[in-house]
């Protein structure tokens, strides 16, 4: 989800200038960067057991952190943020010492690690977490009550960190192979995690865990609790890699909203298997639950806090109307299982490779509804009134910071834009269901993203993406008109900008310019009923030159 979090809180604590006079901390480097004590070993399980106790708002559990050796050390980081505590942390029998450098630990193992070697180190905490103000923008632990008076728990830590709740290498370049999330409520309470139930034990001190077992790869922050009086059904949906299980969690009081909004899951899947290929989780199957947040992403279970209303908490983002023809945490939540999850950046700064496409993916479930690529370009072309230009959308890299929010709209923007510049729809699909197999349960670089995107489309697109991502300018085409000749150029871009745009030289006719920064001429046969005219499927701004500046 994420939805302007970052760019938004630092305009209002700070002013917009915020993103430009960010600094950073030694914490930030500590949990964004692959410090010496985490470059050496590669997480490849969890083993995660948490009792949640909504009385006291207060969780106690373990992590057994399996990890292969990549090269022989002593000293490993585990983060875990206050105000939770270790109570201790033990490999192979021996409690290991340790310090504590904020929200980072720093443990001096005992037994040499070898190259090669898998070992696993298991920590024992409790206290607590973080409880979140605004979820799920700032994050943390929710500790609500449903309409019922019955306790509501959630997790939603995007941003943030998983180490809000659970000791884990908190940094998103490493994601385990598998995990299980084992997580203990009382009695009256439904656990729901992410993948397959695999086991519900019932304690004898009131309490029931409920062990919840990914088989793929997943995204730290993607792991959650969501513990409520939940209702349940199951479905099958026909993929293209074959049956899905659907698994449905509405709050008992809300199920026969949910039978009928939900019914957009399977439309969803749909649209997006064949736009972007495959479910990337067959084997964790697809599961929406009801949160007392807006929404998250959360792998394999999609967290849903919408109000079982079309829109955007019932409004339409765009402005156009055809917003309030879907559910946008349906849709934008499950995009972001291709993009965000099957698909995962190394770093947050570049949170555009999940953010841009997801947004960008409501632009094609519009048309996969409608049945209309002109009514996909109307919704994205919309949302372009968001977009602030406050901050690059690529971020600072190492200290777990983001971009502008305009990693949303703007980059949603400019993924249109590119649709256009590739100009063949059969091609960009095998592009993006292409980019689904290529990085298949990979975490990623956006600039491995940038350049599959030249690849595939065969254009050169350095210039592009460095306007569009790494400064706050929307490309000027600056025009002259003198009787029949008219001239454009790009100005306010980048050295090497020459995106070729479509614009009207003649009544009823669109043709493909390539503007440079020099000014060219052409004939043209305008008049005040055709004037020259951008297609506004292309991103950018047309400006007269001999116009007196607003
Ligand atoms: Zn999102």
């Amino acid at each position: 989800m994420r939805k302007h979090s970052m760019a938004l809180l630092a305009l209002i604590l700070a002013g917009p200038l915020a993103a430009q006079e960010q600094t950073f901390t030694r914490a930030d480097t500590l949990r964004g960067s692959n410090g010496p004590a985490r470059a050496w070993w590669d997480a490849t399980f969890y083993d995660l057991h948490v009792a949640v106790s909504p009385p006291d708002s207060s969780i106690a559990g373990w992590a057994a952190i399996t990890y292969r050796v990549l090269e022989p050390a002593a000293e490993m980081q585990i983060d875990l943020q206050m105000p939770l505590v270790i109570d201790s942390i033990v490999q192979s029998g021996v409690p290991l010492t340790y310090r504590r450098d904020g929200n980072a630990f720093f443990v001096t193992l005992a037994e040499p690690q070898h190259a090669g070697e898998t070992k696993t180190v298991t920590v024992h905490y409790r206290g607590q977490p973080v409880a979140a103000v605004r979820p799920p923008w700032d994050g943390g632990f929710i500790w609500r009550a449903d309409s019922a008076g019955l306790p509501w728990v959630a997790t939603a830590n995007e941003g943030l960190g998983a180490s809000v709740w659970w000791p884990n290498k908190d940094y998103l370049a490493d994601e385990p192979d598998s995990q299980r999330v084992a997580i203990t409520v009382p009695d009256r309470m439904t656990n729901v995690s992410n993948g397959r139930l695999r086991s519900m034990q019932r304690n004898m001190d009131g309490t029931t865990t409920w062990e919840w077992f990914v088989v793929n790869p997943i995204n730290n922050y993607n792991i959650t609790v969501n513990a409520g009086s939940y209702a349940h059904w199951s479905e099958t949906f026909e993929g293209e890699a074959g049956p899905l299980t659907l698994d449905f969690w509405p709050l008992e009081v809300n199920l026969d909203r949910a039978r009928s909004q939900w019914t957009q899951a399977r439309t969803t899947l749909r649209c997006f298997e064949h736009w972007f290929g495959p479910y990337p989780w067959y084997e964790d199957g697809f599961k929406l639950i009801e949160t007392p947040h807006l929404g998250m992403e959360h792998q394999s279970a999609v967290a849903y806090g919408n109000g079982y209303e079309n829109g955007y908490r019932g409004t339409d983002l765009s402005g156009t109307g055809l917003g309030l023809e879907w559910d946008f945490i349906v849709v934008h939540e499950t995009a972001h299982e291709w993009f965000g999850n099957n698909i995962s950046v190394k770093d947050h700064a570049d949170m555009w490779v999940h953010e841009s496409f997801a947004n960008y993916s409501e632009n094609l479930y519009t048309e996969c509804l409608t049945g209309d690529r002109e009514k996909g370009a109307q919704y994205v072309i919309g949302t372009r009134t968001r977009v602030s230009n406050d901050a690059p959308i690529v971020g600072p890299y190492g200290v777990n910071g983001t971009g502008s929010g305009d990693m949303y709209y703007k980059g949603g923007n400019v993924l249109h834009t590119l649709r256009q510049l590739v100009d063949d729809d059969a091609k960009w699909r095998e592009m993006l269901r292409g980019m689904n197999r290529e990085f298949r349960h990979q975490t990623v670089t956006g600039a491995q993203v940038e350049a599959y995107l030249a690849r595939e489309s065969g254009l050169t697109l350095d210039a592009f993406f460095e306007q569009y991502l790494r400064t706050t300018t929307i490309p000027v085409l600056e025009y002259r008109l003198e009787g029949a000749r008219l001239s454009y150029r790009w100005a306010d871009v980048v050295s090497g900008f020459d995106m070729p745009v479509r614009v009207t030289l003649a009544p009823g006719t669109q043709t493909l310019i390539r503007p440079t920064t020099q000014w060219q001429t052409v004939q043209a046969n305008l008049t005040a009923a055709d004037p020259f005219a951008l297609d506004p499927d292309f991103y950018a701004i047309l400006r007269n030159a001999d116009a007196p500046e607003k």
